[in-house]
């Protein structure tokens, strides 16, 4: 009993003592503790003090604590000037890469894998005509045009493989245009499957590339027509040779034989056919600019007129002749001649182009304004059908010399060669528009008169030119004495012979060198020479010009299938007083002879 007391009073005594001991310990642990929270709260909160009593152990413990807490803190406070700086970092690049996006000049767009629209800058929403929330949420496939899905998916094969693609496409705008573009897509790095596109509008590059398509067709068109015009100029001027030596052979033949003889009909045949071929060399030296030209003001609206009377009798009354003509029409300076036969070969067209169901044939002029307010720069004369029109091939090539889409015998295919060659050489421009059974329209435009002047070409060829050698002089009623000079020595025969026939006494020779010589030799006096103009080593010309040097009184005459404004004028100078174009026969030699001589082809 007195054991359980004691034991009972031991307890009692050792209660309150463990619970001293145990706080004398626990308290400066919790004060740790607390400090460990207070810290993990905020790694700056200050060490607490220890109670004096605090043991040994736990004060350690606190110093080891205290040097924690202070490691902890630097390298926190490091982490922290890290992070900073690297946010600073990223918020610059990310600005940076933001402005990019927004101020490029070229279109950006970020898509998702399956190639909807996630982003895009303004620059792509400016070249769509789009806002903003118009396109994204949208698959890019939307606004493209004329993909097929095997091309997409070659350009998605090559993406796979190589990580990037580059190709041109066509966008579709709000307003329905199409954009052409080329685009260059690259995976986003780190993306998760998104991509970056950027899209170039290339409209500008495709419209030089288009403007230098049609500059270099052009060119090659014009390239071709001049060669050909060359090739054919030179073959005419043979043919020339050649249809005189016909034609000539042919009238003399026929001044030969009795009337009734029955080879005179084949005679006259033959000078049918060959003043035909004359009418198609003629025009093929129109085209190939060579034919001598001559240039007047004239005013247009009689012209047209003119035309239009002559297709109204001679085309089917199924065909209705419109003319359609401004009041105000400044005057042209043409030759006449060849703008008729300007009208009359598109004329002629548009009729075959209505052969079959007749319809309306508009001839239609304008003047020409280039500038509002100012004085008309010329015509513009536009002749429309409503035939049968023309397709792209037949197009392209209407100006061609012998391309014809007609049968044998109802074309030969140079109409709208010479037309062309006619309204180049007055500096004037022709188009044409038409379309498979919608008619066809020619527009044609011819720069108006500089100065209205008398034309110089409209007077008589300048003898006043002539040098100031004394007149020719031939004995009193006798024929005047002829000198011929061409290197064909059969035109020297052919023409002797003509001019014998013409009552001339006449001497051939085959080259200038060999005239120089006969005219210098004096013994006979001539009266008239007659020359050819191109010949090899000397030409006419130089042949005139030597003749008025050596101060020779005689007239000279020049013949020539192509005489240009500058032969013309140097040889006026020389002192040539008549041209006679090849071919000629016996009739137009005679009116030569007599012009060049005076009225009755004599000399007194
Ligand atoms: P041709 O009349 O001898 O065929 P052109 O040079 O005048 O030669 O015309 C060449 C071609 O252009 C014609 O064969 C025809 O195919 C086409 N063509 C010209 N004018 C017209 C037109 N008004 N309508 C339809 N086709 C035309
Ligand atoms: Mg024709």
């Amino acid at each position: 009993m007195l054991t359980a007391a004691w034991l009972l009073v031991c307890v009692l005594l050792a209660v309150p003592i463990a619970h001293r001991v145990a706080r004398h310990i626990t308290q400066p642990i919790e004060l740790l503790a607390q400090t460990a929270e207070a810290i993990g709260r905020d790694h700056n909160a200050g060490q607490p003090a220890l109670p004096a009593s605090a043991p040994a152990e736990v004060r350690l413990l606190q110093r080891e604590f205290a040097t924690m807490v202070a490691r902890l803190g630097d390298s926190l406070r490091l982490l922290d000037t890290k992070v900073r700086e690297r946010s600073a970092e990223l918020a610059a690049a990310t600005a940076q890469t933001d402005t990019l996006f927004r101020a490029a000049s070229d279109g950006m767009v970020v898509l998702d894998g399956s190639r909807t629209v996630l982003e895009v800058n303004d620059a792509f929403c400016r070249m769509l005509g789009h806002p903003r929330e118009d396109l994204v949420g949208r698959p890019l496939a939307a606004f493209e045009l004329g993909v097929t899905d095997a091309q997409r998916a070659l350009r998605e094969a090559q993406q796979a493989r190589a990580g990037h693609a580059r190709f041109e496409s066509a966008l579709r705008t709000r307003s329905g245009d199409a954009v052409p573009v080329d685009v260059v897509v690259t995976d986003m790095p780190g993306g998760g499957g998104k991509v970056f596109a950027g899209v170039r509008d290339i409209s500008e590059r495709r419209r030089a590339e288009t403007d230098r398509a049609v500059l270099e067709a052009r060119l090659r068109q014009s390239q071709k027509m001049e060669a050909i015009g060359t090739l054919a100029g030179g073959i005419a001027h043979d043919f020339n040779n050649i249809l005189t030596l016909i034609a000539g052979s042919a009238d003399l033949a026929v001044g030969d034989i009795p009337d009734g003889h029955p080879a005179r009909q084949y005679l006259d045949q033959i000078l049918r056919a060959s003043s035909r071929a004359e009418a198609l060399v003629r025009q093929i030296l129109t085209f190939s600019r060579r034919r001598d030209e001559q240039r007047d003001i004239v005013a247009v609206a009689p012209l047209v007129h003119e035309a239009a009377g002559i297709l109204r009798s001679t085309l089917p009354a199924m065909i209705e002749i419109r003319t359609d003509l401004d009041g105000a029409l400044p005057a042209v300076q043409a030759d006449a001649v060849q703008l008729h036969q300007v009208l009359m070969n598109l004329g002629s067209n548009a009729a075959y182009a209505m052969r079959d169901s007749g319809g309306v044939l508009t001839l239609n002029v304008r003047p020409l304004i280039t500038a509002p307010g100012t004085a008309a720069a010329g015509i513009v004369l536009t002749v429309s059908d409503t035939g049968a029109g023309m397709g792209r091939d037949t197009l392209e090539r209407v100006f061609e010399p012998f391309f014809t889409t007609k049968p044998p015998g109802a074309g030969t295919g140079l109409g709208l060669a010479v037309v062309h060659g006619i309204i180049a050489s007055h500096g004037g421009t022709i188009e044409v528009s038409s379309e498979l059974g919608q008619g066809t329209t020619f527009r044609v435009t011819l720069p108006a008169a500089t100065a209205i002047v008398a034309p110089a070409a409209a007077e008589a060829p300048a003898m006043a030119a002539a040098p100031a050698a004394a007149a020719p002089v031939a004995s009193p009623h006798r024929k005047a004495h002829v000198l011929v000079v061409d290197d064909e020595p059969e035109l020297v025969r052919l023409m002797c012979r003509q001019l014998a026939r013409l009552g001339y006494t006449a001497q051939g020779c085959a080259s200038p060198a060999e005239a120089l010589d006969a005219l210098r030799e004096g013994a006979e006096s001539f009266d008239v020479v007659v020359s050819d103009l191109a010949m090899p080593r000397m030409s006419g010309i130089e042949l005139a010009e030597r003749i008025r040097d050596e101060r020779r009184a005689v007239a000279i005459v020049l013949c020539s299938g192509r005489v240009t404004d500058e032969d013309r004028e140097r040889a006026e100078r020389a002192g040539v007083s008549e041209f006679l174009a090849k071919p000629f026969g016996s009739q137009q030699l005679a009116d030569a002879m007599e012009r060049s001589l005076g009225a009755d082809g004599t000399r007194h």
